[in-house]
């Protein structure tokens, strides 16, 4: 694994990175765990709160320059970086605000004795990161597990080096000892070297589900715990009675964000037939509005994919999809001769219908802006669709009978459904799929319960 800046605009390379040597690695495991067991297991609530406190104010500060550096690296327009680094920095507070209230104490009511569940930390964390959003991701499992008292390792994506610096960068001037927050250029085979080290207790991964099977079966393999956040395939229903506007306007936002490379981006667009028609006109027309250009520039409007691979991999699906009977009705190719002066990775919004079950690609996650567009009779077919797929990350349901749509939510089987909106992840909403989306949760109260020992204590 080269660790290395490619442009998604220009696709030239920026800057590289050395992997770390076995003996560099041995030492930053080291480092790691003396840092665990000299101070921060032992820091008070309000002494970790100060810090991280502090990381959330000089990522604010920093915003401008960790945005660029993210459009940089993979590619996002220029004002969602901005808006991932905001998020970021809110998740960061949320944990240094909140932590000790969800990690109170517990007692509990028994008839004989007393007993109360406490919870501590378990050590060294280690977590498996992808580039799609390169802070984001690594907020939401560093900030409940240090303010836990865990102290934790990440190896990020190889194409975000600059933004894994910046992140540890950013947790070392905020006064994180030592060892508390320690990036990792490493190696496939050193990845499992670290699961297997006695200092490592828990492991966590956001990716493919390719790689949350190999990291997994290699902490199961060593009896640690494991939370994964794989892919998913959401669908997107529209009900007869849905607020037509709102949905459109929802389904190209909750399609076309971040490109489309994002797990809850809503894929499969599951419309009831009295509206389909309806809706495919409109979506179709506000999709064909994008334009492609420099992600930087804040008149752009379509970004490019994250790598040369990603936009070769998605125009395959497409074509894959065509051959096996889907129907194009807008986009299916990459861009080219842009007309925009544009030359990176871009990959035209699509559409793509008629997709039949036996078609390969009907349980395959587009990661970019292709769009699944499904008619159905009735709502029961709309809920036996967004159910037959490998999938169970998020969902959408849109009518303007929000009891009918909690309803329909119930039956979704997925870890996360939105009734009239796309997606949306915010600090104390709970993240998580089942499925081969993963399992386990980010986020919330329930993030910062995966590593942890809730221990009992019990007196006669
Ligand atoms: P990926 O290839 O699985 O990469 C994710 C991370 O795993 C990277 O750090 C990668 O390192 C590492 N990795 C890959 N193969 C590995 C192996 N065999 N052993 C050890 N580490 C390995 O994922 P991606 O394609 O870049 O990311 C997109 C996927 O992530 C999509 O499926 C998306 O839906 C999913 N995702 C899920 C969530 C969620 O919360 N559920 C959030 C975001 C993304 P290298 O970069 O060095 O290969």
């Amino acid at each position: 694994m080269a660790y290395r800046s490619t442009n998604p605009f220009t696709n030239t390379v920026e800057k590289s990175f050395d992997e770390l040597s076995d003996q560099q690695l041995q030492a930053k495991l080291q480092a790691a765990q003396v840092c665990f067991d000299t101070t921060w297991r032992d820091q008070s609530f309000a002494q970790r709160k100060a810090i991280l406190k502090r990381a959330a104010a000089l990522m604010r500060e920093r915003q401008h320059a960790l945005a660029a550096l993210a459009t940089l690296e993979m590619g996002k327009l220029i004002s969602q970086s901005a808006g991932e680094v905001a998020l970021s920095a809110a998740i960061i507070d949320y944990y240094a605000d909140h932590a000790e209230a969800f990690l109170a104490p517990e007692p509990l009511k028994t008839d004989k004795g007393q007993a109360v569940v406490e919870s501590s930390p378990l050590g060294v964390l280690f977590g498996v990161e992808p580039w799609n959003y390169p802070y984001y991701q690594v907020a939401r499992f560093a900030a409940p597990n240090l303010m836990a008292g865990n102290v934790v390792m990440v190896k990020h994506a190889s194409n975000v080096p600059q933004c894994a610096l910046a992140f540890e960068q950013l947790m070392h001037d905020a006064g994180l000892p030592a060892g508390g927050y320690t990036n990792l250029f490493v190696s496939k085979d050193q990845v499992a070297a670290i699961i297997d080290d006695e200092r490592v207790r828990g492991v966590a991964l956001t990716g493919s589900e390719a790689a949350g099977a190999v990291v997994a079966s290699r902490a199961s393999q060593n009896l640690k715990k494991s939370t994964l956040e794989l892919g998913g395939s959401d669908a997107f229903i529209v009900l007869e009675d849905a607020d037509m506007a709102r949905a459109v306007k929802q389904a190209v936002s909750g399609r076309m964000g971040n490109a489309g490379q994002a797990c809850t981006a809503s894929k499969r667009f599951i419309v009831l037939d009295a509206v389909a028609d309806d809706f495919l006109e409109k979506f179709k027309a506000a999709m064909a509005q994008f334009k492609p250009g420099d992600p930087m520039d804040e008149r752009s409007t379509l970004a490019p994919l994250s790598s040369a691979e990603a936009l070769d991999k998605l125009e395959q699906q497409v074509q894959t999809a065509v051959q096996h009977g889907a129907r194009l009705v807008l986009g299916g190719q990459r861009v080219t001769g842009m007309q925009t002066g544009a030359k990176g990775n871009f990959m035209q919004p699509t559409i793509l219908t008629d997709i039949g079950e036996n078609n390969p690609m009907f349980s395959e996650e587009f990661f970019g802006p292709v769009a699944l567009f499904f008619r159905v009779p009735d709502e029961a077919a709309a809920v036996a669709l967004a159910n037959n797929s490998p999938f169970g990350l998020g969902g959408s349901v849109f009518t303007q009978d929000v009891e009918r749509g909690r309803r329909v939510a119930r039956l979704i089987e997925t870890g996360m459904v939105f009734v009239n909106s796309a997606a949306v992840s915010l600090p104390d909403l709970p993240f998580g799929g089942i499925k081969n989306s993963g399992y386990g949760r980010e986020l919330s109260a329930a993030g910062i319960q995966e590593f942890v020992n809730k221990k009992l204590i019990r007196v006669a």
